[in-house]
């Protein structure tokens, strides 16, 4: 249809995400997909069984806008169980509608027009929009390369009496770092005594190698007492497309993001949500999460091994950075473009995930795959 009418856009410089257009790229191309982070094997048929019953059992109607109460129990259950400390399901535990949504909620919530908030980069690429979308001012800081540690003195420096809220991502997408103590005890030492929030994007809480402590800000009181906790079911559970994920808060911070949570979706798919609580409510399948992902690390790093891809650290989260400055000079959204075309591997670059510094010459690789697509990826890699 043709129309001459516009709309004044409040996103000027967004485009559709990459993750759907590398997805799509791969699927028009017939490419082995490596990009947006989602399993190419099923989840556990006994979650598509217990979804069926609740479904037959008529769970069919809206769910209370907070969440069903057996999933708030069992994800407040599962917080004292991993890091000691008591969320009540009752104020201080909402289901979403996947962890974006919890996202958007949380900033929506707290960002008043002219509100700095800093985020750091490379970042998830919901954040910014949804601090524009608020009337928020983003402030970025750069994560060092390649190492992807926070400079805290850069964010010391980045804080201003306007700073409402810190944005954080451990594991870390898209480089696959995680937060250390050293990191909790800068990150303790720069909010104290100040009203800055935090948002703790931790939907990749689960999948954390080699035997390391994932460091949710629930583990510590005055982390905690500003902190929005964001998880999602998707990456837990081999689910990304039932779209559900969650938030933890204090209450006063909770009833705020329940105010936007309840005209954003209102409330999230009853019956996914009572499959959900009866795995999560015996905390089913988490334990084995990490080791299989690890696992999945490593067979795809001795894959990779006689490339001319240098990998990156990767500590967690189910991706992996792949550096190609011994390929080419291209830029990687360039590159990952023709690496899809000429050798039928979709991955995704981070300079959508930047704001202001220089993209380096690497690209995110998701491994959250099957063993033969990583062989037949891995082969196809080995080649470049
Ligand atoms: N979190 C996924 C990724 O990083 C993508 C989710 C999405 O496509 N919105 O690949």
């Amino acid at each position: 249809m043709t129309s001459t009418i516009r709309v004044q856009s409040r996103l000027p410089s967004v485009g559709t995400t990459i993750f759907t257009v590398m997805s799509r790229l791969a699927a028009d191309l017939g490419a082995i997909n490596l990009s947006q982070g989602f399993p190419d094997f099923d989840c556990d048929p006994a979650l598509v069984d217990a979804v069926t019953r609740h479904m037959r059992a008529g769970r069919n109607q809206y769910a209370p806008m907070q969440g069903v109460l057996p999933l708030r129990e069992a994800i407040a259950a599962k917080y004292e169980t991993y890091h000691g400390r008591r969320y009540d399901p009752e104020t201080e535990v909402t289901v979403t509608s996947g962890g974006t949504e919890a996202i958007f909620d949380a900033v929506a919530a707290c960002v008043h027009p002219g509100d700095e908030v800093i985020v750091l980069e490379p970042c998830y690429d919901s954040y910014v929009p949804a601090i524009q979308l608020n009337g928020g001012v983003p402030v970025v800081v750069t994560l060092t390369y390649p190492e992807y540690a926070i400079d805290w003195g850069a964010v010391r420096a980045a804080v201003t009496p306007k700073t409402r809220l810190l944005i954080i991502n451990s594991p870390h997408n898209p480089a696959g770092a995680v937060l250390g103590p050293a990191d909790i005890r800068e990150l303790t030492a720069l909010v104290a005594g100040s009203g800055i929030l935090i948002v703790s994007d931790e939907v990749y809480e689960h999948i954390i190698f080699d035997g390391v402590q994932h460091e949710s800000m629930a583990r510590h009181a005055e982390l905690a007492a500003r902190s929005f906790i964001i998880g999602s079911f998707g990456k837990t559970y081999h689910t990304t497309g039932w779209k559900v994920g969650y938030a933890v808060a204090p209450a006063p911070l909770m009833e705020e993001l329940r105010k936007v949570h309840q005209f954003v979706t209102f409330s999230t798919h009853t019956p996914v949500q009572y499959a959900l609580a009866d795995f999560l409510s015996d905390r089913r399948g988490l334990a084995e999460l990490s080791p299989f992902f690890q696992a999945k690390r490593d067979l795809f790093l001795r894959l990779m091994e006689g490339s001319r891809f240098t990998p990156l650290p990767s500590r967690g989260s189910y991706f992996q950075l792949m550096d190609y400055s011994a390929i080419t000079t291209e830029a990687d959204a360039d590159f990952a473009v023709r690496l899809t075309k000429e050798h039928g591997v979709a991955s995704i670059p981070t300079s959508p995930f930047l704001h202001g510094s220089a993209a380096p010459s690497v690209l995110r690789f998701c491994f959250a795959k099957k063993d033969d697509t990583l062989e037949r990826a891995a082969e196809r890699l080995r080649k470049v």
